[in-house]
C-alpha cells in the first residue's frame, strides 16, 4: 500500500477539497498549495491544538505574531544574506535546476526520469553544472523604489521577530529566564526543488519556540522540549512505530549550535524530518546585540545579574504535521466495515484522525429526503453549529452518506428517522467503533461536546 499512498493520500486532499495546487488554472505554481475548506479548518485545528498546549496551557509562555518583512539588517544579523545558501547545480541539457546534496544523495531517483544517482529528473541528462551557492531568501523591495538600499527579505523562518523582540516581551511581561515566546506563521523559501506534496513547498508554515533560559540550565531544558515536542505528535494519535529522532553528530552541527535533533516521520518516500529542537546557546541573541547596538542582556534587578540568555529552539511544520496526521490516519478496509447489511466488497476508506484535529466533527444525515426529516435535521444541524463543525448531507444512502464522512475523518453522524419525529431522539454513530447509540435530541449537544 505505501507505494501508492501518497497518491491516494493527493488524490483523496484535492477530490475531497483538503489540499489544491497553486494557481492551478494557469498550470499552477510550483511549491505553492490552497487549502480549501476541510484542509483550512484541519489546519486551524492544528494550531490551535499547538497554541492550547504550549501557550495557553503553560504559565511560562508568551505568544507573538511578528511581521513577515523585517529589516533586512535583521537578516544580516541572523546570517541568513550571507549564509542561507543551498549548493545548487544545473542541467547542461534542459537548465533544470537540482540541489546538489540532494542529487548526491539519491533523492531524485525515481522521479521523472531519474533512473539513478546524478540524473536530470527532466530529460534523463547526466551532465551538470558546477555547483554553485544560491541564496533561498525571496528577496522584495520596501516601497516604489527599486534599489539596493530598499531591498529585503520574505522572513524564511519566524525565530527573528522573537530575538529582536525579546526586550520588549520581558519589560511588558515581566518575564525572567526561564521563559518562551511563541509564534505561529507563514515563512518562504525559494526551495531550489519542490516536492513529497506539501512535505517540500516554497511557503509554508512554522510553529516554534524561542525558549530563554539561564546558561547552564540549558541542557536540561533541551530533554524537556524534545520530550514535549514528541508528545505534541503522539497524543495527536501518531503511531510511536512511525516516528523516530536523529540526533545531529557534533561535527555536522552549526557553529553556534550545541545540539541538535530531528523527529522523523516514516513517510511513503522514507524519513522526513517533521520537526526539530536545537539549543542555540546565545548566537542569536548576541548577534542581534552587535548588529542592532541595542543592549538585550537580561538583568535580574533583585539579584543583580547580567547574562544574555541561552536559547532552546523547538520548531515544527504546520504543513509538514498536516500531511503526517494525514498519512497516519489514512485506513483501508477491505470489502467495507458493515456487517448489518451485505458486504459491497469495496474498499472503505477512513480517516482515523484524532477527534480534534478532525476538520469536520459532526455530519446530520437525514433518513430520507422527505420532510418533515429534513426540517427536523436543518434545525438539529443549526443547533450545533455554534459550537462545532458541522456537515449536513441527504444525498444518496445512508451507507453512502457515512463512508463520504469516514473517509474525512468526521467522528461522529447523527442520523434523524421517522421515529426522530416521534420520540425527539437521533442516532449517533461512531467513526471507530461503528457503534451506534440513540440520544436525546435536547441532550446532543453535550452528548458531542463531552465526547469531543
Ligand atoms: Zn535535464
Amino acid at each position: 500500500m505505501s507505494e501508492n499512498l501518497m497518491d491516494k493520500i493527493v488524490s483523496l486532499a484535492k477530490r475531497r477539497g483538503f489540499i489544491f495546487p497553486g494557481s492551478e488554472i494557469y498550470g499552477g505554481l510550483a511549491g505553492t498549495w490552497d487549502y480549501g475548506t476541510l484542509g483550512a479548518f484541519m489546519r486551524d485545528n492544528i494550531r490551535s491544538a499547538w497554541k492550547k498546549r504550549f501557550v495557553q496551557g503553560r504559565d511560562d509562555m508568551e505568544y507573538l505574531e511578528g511581521a513577515v518583512l523585517m529589516a533586512r539588517k535583521t537578516w544580516e544579523a541572523s546570517g541568513h544574506v550571507a549564509g542561507f545558501n543551498d549548493l545548487l547545480m544545473e542541467c547542461k541539457k534542459c537548465h533544470e535546476r537540482f540541489r546538489a546534496d540532494h542529487m548526491a544523495e539519491g533523492q531524485y531517483v525515481g522521479q521523472g526520469k531519474a533512473k539513478q544517482k546524478n540524473q536530470c529528473i527532466e530529460c534523463a541528462g547526466k551532465e551538470f553544472t558546477e555547483p554553485r551557492q544560491f541564496n533561498m531568501m525571496f528577496e522584495t523591495y520596501v516601497g516604489p523604489i527599486k534599489d539596493e538600499e530598499r531591498k529585503t527579505y520574505l522572513r524564511p523562518e519566524t525565530a527573528q521577530s522573537m530575538f529582536t523582540n525579546f526586550k520588549n516581551v520581558v519589560d511588558s511581561a515581566r518575564r525572567k529566564p526561564p521563559f518562551g515566546i511563541g509564534q505561529i506563521g507563514k515563512s518562504f523559501r525559494n526551495e531550489i526543488q519542490t516536492g513529497n506534496f506539501i512535505f517540500r513547498s516554497r511557503e509554508f508554515e512554522i510553529a516554534e519556540i524561542e525558549y530563554f533560559v539561564k546558561p547552564g540550565e540549558d541542557d536540561k531544558w533541551f530533554e524537556h522540549w524534545l520530550n514535549e515536542w514528541e508528545k505534541f505528535y503522539l497524543d495527536l494519535g501518531i503511531k510511536k512505530k512511525n516516528l523516530r529522532r536523529y540526533e545531529h553528530p557534533k561535527e555536522s552541527l552549526a557553529h553556534y549550535s550545541k545540539r541538535t535533533v530531528d523527529l522523523e516521520y516514516h513517510f511513503p518516500f522514507g524519513f522526513g524530518e517533521i520537526a526539530g529542537i536545537a539549543n542555540r546557546t546565545d548566537y542569536d541573541l548576541k548577534r542581534h546585540i552587535e548588529y542592532s547596538g541595542e543592549d538585550l542582556a537580561y538583568f535580574n534587578s533583585e539579584t543583580k545579574e547580567k547574562y544574555v540568555p541561552y536559547v532552546i529552539e523547538p520548531t515544527l511544520g504546520i504543513d509538514r504535521a498536516f500531511v503526517t496526521f494525514l498519512i497516519d490516519a489514512y485506513d483501508e478496509v477491505e470489502g467495507g466495515r458493515t456487517t448489518t447489511t451485505e458486504s459491497n466488497k469495496e474498499v472503505e476508506t477512513v480517516l482515523r484522525l484524532h477527534k480534534s484535529i478532525a476538520p469536520i466533527k459532526v455530519a446530520v444525515l437525514p433518513l430520507s429526503k422527505k420532510e418533515p426529516l429534513t426540517k427536523l435535521a436543518h434545525e438539529i444541524a443549526q443547533i450545533l453549529r455554534p459550537y462545532m463543525t458541522v456537515a449536513y448531507d441527504e444525498v444518496a444512502s445512508i451507507g453512502r452518506r457515512y463512508r463520504r464522512q469516514d473517509e474525512i475523518g468526521t467522528p461522529y453522524c447523527v442520523t434523524i428517522d421517522f421515529e426522530s419525529v416521534e420520540d425527539k431522539k437521533v442516532t449517533v454513530r461512531d467513526r471507530d467503533t461503528m457503534k451506534q447509540e440513540r440520544v436525546e435530541i435536547e441532550e446532543l449537544g453535550n452528548y458531542l461536546k463531552e465526547r469531543l
